[in-house]
């Protein structure tokens, strides 16, 4: 493998690891060289056992990132069962779907303490490990609704529009300490979360016709990204949204 992108050594938790876009980054960062704490509430039994077929080390840690109180503990657990952490992708997030004039307080704090708070403290747990230890790399996984408004997902929006900017600050902040915080923002790609729209006749057309590529995003389009962001080739990247979207923004 190209030295630039090889991870052999290195440790990274992915979060919501156990299906869809966490599954395809954990496998991709193996695949890379990277050993895996695959962390969630669900088990990730296969992407565990997929990583060790690959040689690598992994392991499951339980979690229910809706609240922060399993920041430190997964830090913590990481460097006790692996040795080390050098790479965290704060992946795991859900959506819920109303119009704004009857969205209740329990669904804006359900999906901003899930993606957002659980987000930055999850990297300031990190971070307090990474920074003595020579710096790492954060990666946050935003969405084309950190660009844009989008219709009906008022808590969901302003959590990715916040992982936005608090990519941005947390790269101001630790770039000097030797890490790189950096996001990357999935176009639509199918999984559990969008399985709803992949099953509705007009939209899913609606949506295949407005996507440059013609395609649905799968999990494992997202991989390069994210082991380009994680690598040495990125050292001189910093609170960066790369978009992977099949060229939905550029439309
Ligand atoms: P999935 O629904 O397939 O996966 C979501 C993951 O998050 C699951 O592993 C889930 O675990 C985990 N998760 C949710 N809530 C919690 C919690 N409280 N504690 C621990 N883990 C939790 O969705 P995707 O793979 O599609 O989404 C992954 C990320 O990508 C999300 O942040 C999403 O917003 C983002 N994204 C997705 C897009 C898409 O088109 N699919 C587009 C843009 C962004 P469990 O199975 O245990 O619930």
């Amino acid at each position: 493998m190209n030295s630039l992108f090889d991870l052999s050594g290195k440790v990274a938790v992915v979060t919501g690891a156990n299906t869809g876009i966490g599954q395809g980054i954990a496998l991709a960062l193996a695949a890379a060289g990277a050993d895996i704490a695959a962390v969630g509430r669900s088990a990730a039994e296969e992407t565990v056992t997929k990583a060790r077929s690959m040689g690598r080390c992994a392991e499951i840690i339980s979690a229910d990132l809706s609240t922060i109180e399993p920041a430190d503990r997964i830090v913590k657990e990481t460097v006790d069962k692996l040795g080390r952490l050098d790479i965290l992708v704060n992946n795991a997030g859900i959506i819920r779907r109303a119009d704004s004039i009857d969205f209740t307080e329990e669904d804006w704090d359900a999906v901003i303490d899930t993606n957002l708070k659980s987000v930055f403290f999850l990297a300031q747990a990190a971070a307090r490990h990474m920074i003595p230890n020579g710096g790492g790399k954060i990666i946050n996984i935003a969405s084309m609704l950190t660009f844009q408004g989008g219709i009906r997902v008022p808590s969901y929006t302003a959590s990715k529009s916040g992982i936005g900017g608090l990519t941005k600050l947390l790269a101001n902040e630790w770039a000097a300490e030797g890490i790189n915080v950096n996001a990357i923002a999935p176009g639509y790609i199918a999984t559990n979360n969008t399985a709803a729209l992949q099953d509705d006749e007009t939209r899913n057309r609606q949506i295949m016709e407005r996507i440059p590529a013609g395609r649905w995003g799968r999990p494992k389009d997202l991989g390069g990204a994210a082991v380009f962001l994680a690598s040495s080739a990125a050292d001189y990247v910093q609170g960066h949204i790369l978009a992977v979207d099949g060229g939905w923004l550029a439309r």
